[in-house]
């Protein structure tokens, strides 16, 4: 890239990213590895207690931000012990002691206190400097005016219904996802300014650039609108605006559109059973016979839910997720045995689909609240949105309920033989300490296939099933832009990008929540969401997910910032934007350890029940059990929540 194209887009300009640096060094000390220097947990001027300690405005590389995660990686590759001097005993001792600030730690303290009582004592550890795990919020104060998005889990959704338990935590909270969607979701005011969906087909995929507005069936966020467009956009009318060939467009109006039984003479139980087993790419190529030029527009429409293109997903998982060719096979509707978890929840019908500004990590602050009342202030669901946290409240002496972060626990150990433990040692290290604290029992609510290294004395079975279970990397950036003018003059409200590094880019949604207000009028400043799935098509789900962990790990926020700043030129200077001047604020959350693994029929055996390594691999092990949503090889809110509801119960007894 030449230095005049980076002033172009801007690459020169003062904006707030660079304070991702005070981050890296608040938690350098972490990265260095522990010297032995005794100090207790409490005396130490702890990042967390300092005044102003607020992670959620930081911007720049969030997520699996710098010091988060190089002592876990050190672990991992067997030269952690090597350099560490002796660990510190504390003289903590807890009922429970939670591994994970992530909503599934958080809500297994929760269950914990419930049947516990409310003196029981809890300490949380949590590698990153916020918690919350995925559901972390990004906090901006554009034009001085306070606007959030979502850093990681966004929805209240799921494939399946929410269970009672998670059901009942939400209510608990507060929270009625139904009325809170019809109350504070304002879903009029993009279409009442006439934007809708677009694609930008960008030339390195298709040839050139360009950008088409007005996507069929796709043109507004509602089910109303949704059918206004697709009887005003044929797909015909949307292709002739493209720069596909003629031959790629007639293929993808027979796959849209053509009723054919690819498989006659087949029971639908069985057209599902030979569908789980062929990649939606495969069935496109080989069942529906398109064109091969139809690929790349519809290569990632698949990434979002699952980390992997077509390539690598069933075609009845697309099926399940709405993809289109299977309108004349007279599929039926519901699970087949063999489909993998989100698919047969999908097919069954999925549950919610409200959102807070910040995604789920207002759930994460209402259950800190709900634990550590001082460190949340306000009493609902609506006024926890702009509530201020006080995080010198979350580790207090005095508090039954504690909760430490900068703390990547290392060791967790049966205080004698698993079946005749009482207690459990847990030692983390925090900046250049390495501490122990005991407690009586352990919910490790951490990524599974950390486990096997805290726990090396886990049955090798056990430990081997961890491993297996590797998640889905993503990255999702929060754009703050000057103004949204451009939107406006080209009538776009999220674009989609079938090619490009970014697969798509879209304002930020329209809430407006207890005193929180979403920006109205296009001359405000607003917040821009872009999201990408790293991976690797042709290779097995899993390498895919291992190369995209990889790739993100690898990648520096200048390159994250340049193709951020790349795609919104290309897409919105025909509407006036100028990437130098309109860009005020980058955040990129970097989930390399990303969704929960879900089962891929193509790849992976077809397990019962009890042999499948997310169950082999929860089991409990003396005091300590095993959360987490990996413990149900899902990627939702409402199965953390159940899979901390176990841990908690195999703990304290059936
Ligand atoms: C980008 C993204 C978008 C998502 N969107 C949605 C959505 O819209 N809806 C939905 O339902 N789900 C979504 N998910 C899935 C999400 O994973 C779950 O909903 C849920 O938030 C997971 O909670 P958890 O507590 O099980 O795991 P996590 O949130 O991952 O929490 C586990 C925590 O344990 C910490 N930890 C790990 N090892 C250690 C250690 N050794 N010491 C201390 N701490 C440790 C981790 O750093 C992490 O903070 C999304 C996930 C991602 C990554």
């Amino acid at each position: 890239m030449s230095d005049s194209h980076d002033r172009y887009l801007g690459m020169d300009r003062p904006i707030t990213r660079r304070d991702f640096m005070n981050g890296a060094a608040m938690a350098i000390g972490a990265a260095m590895l522990p010297d032995g220097r005794a100090f207790s947990a409490t005396e130490a001027p702890e990042p967390q207690n300092q005044p102003e300690y607020d992670p959620a405005r930081k911007t720049g590389l969030r997520g699996s931000h710098p010091g988060s995660f190089e002592i876990a990686h050190s672990l991992r590759d067997g030269t952690f012990w090597d350099s560490v001097g002796k660990s510190v005993d504390t003289g903590e001792a807890y009922d429970l002691v939670v591994v994970g600030g992530g909503i599934s730690g958080l809500a297994a303290a929760h269950f914990f206190r419930e049947r516990a009582g409310t003196s029981s004592r809890i300490l949380i550890l949590e590698n990153h400097d916020d918690f919350g795990g995925h559901a972390k919020r990004n906090e901006f104060h554009l034009g001085g005016r306070l606007q959030l998005l979502n850093g990681g889990t966004f929805l209240i959704d799921s494939p399946t219904p929410y269970s009672q338990v998670a059901d009942g935590l939400l209510k608990k909270l507060g929270i009625d996802p139904p009325k809170f969607d019809t109350k504070f979701t304002d879903r009029k005011l993009y279409r009442s300014l006439g934007l809708q969906s677009a694609v930008f087909f960008d030339k390195e995929t298709f040839g050139e650039d360009r950008l088409v507005v007005g996507t069929p069936g796709r043109g507004w966020d509602d089910e109303e609108s949704k059918s206004e467009t697709r009887k005003t956009i044929s797909w015909e009318s949307f292709l002739a605006k493209t720069p596909l060939a003629p031959e790629v467009k007639r293929s993808i109006v027979r796959v849209q559109e053509a009723k054919v039984d690819h498989m006659p003479g087949l029971s639908s139980a069985e057209k599902k059973a030979r569908l789980s087993k062929m990649s939606y790419r495969d069935f496109l190529l080989n069942v529906v016979k398109v064109d091969p030029g139809v690929i790349p527009f519809y290569q990632r429409q698949t990434e979002g839910e699952w980390g992997v293109g077509i390539d690598a997903e069933p075609a009845l998982d697309c099926w399940a997720l709405g993809l289109p060719g299977f309108q004349g096979m007279g599929l039926e509707p519901g699970a087949a045995p063999n489909m993998s978890y989100s698919a047969a929840g999908y097919a069954n019908g999925g549950s919610y689909r409200f959102h807070f500004p910040d995604g789920n990590a207002s759930i994460a602050r209402l259950l800190v609240r709900e634990l550590i009342p001082s460190a949340v202030p306000g009493h609902t669901a609506e006024d926890v949105v702009t509530a201020q946290a006080d995080y010198s409240r979350l580790d207090r002496e005095d508090a039954p309920i504690r909760l430490r972060l900068n703390s990547t626990v290392v060791r967790v150990q049966n205080a004698r033989a698993p079946d005749s433990a009482k207690e459990v040692e847990i030692t983390y290290a925090r900046g250049k300490q390495l501490l122990k604290v005991r407690s009586k029992g352990c919910v490790l609510a951490c990524w599974n296939m950390m486990i096997p290294y805290l726990c090396p004395d886990l049955p090798e079975a056990q430990k081997d099933a961890l491993h297996y279970l590797v998640k889905i990397p993503l990255v999702y950036a929060s754009v703050g832009i000057r103004n949204w003018t451009s939107f406006q003059k080209l009538g776009i409200q999220n674009i989609s990008s079938p090619g490009s590094y970014w697969s798509g880019i879209s304002l930020n949604a329209a809430t407006n929540i207890g005193e929180y207000r979403g920006p109205t009028k296009p001359e405000e400043p607003i917040l821009l969401h872009l999201s990408r799935t790293p991976n690797k098509p042709g290779l097995p789900a899993r390498e895919q997910h291992k190369f995209g962990r990889y790739e993100l790990l690898t990648t520096t926020f200048e390159t994250f910032e340049r193709k951020i700043r790349d795609l919104l030129a290309r897409t919105l200077s025909a509407g006036g934007f100028d990437p130098a001047r309109d860009i005020e604020a980058i955040t990129v959350n970097r989930w390399p350890h990303g969704y929960g693994y879900e089962y891929n029929p193509l790849f992976d055996p077809d397990w019962p029940e009890d042999r499948r390594p997310n169950v082999i691999g929860r089991k409990q092990f003396g005091r300590i059990t095993i959360a987490n949503t990996d413990s149900a090889a899902t990627a939702y809110t409402d199965t953390a929540i159940d899979q901390a509801y176990r841990a908690v119960n195999e703990l304290m007894g059936n």
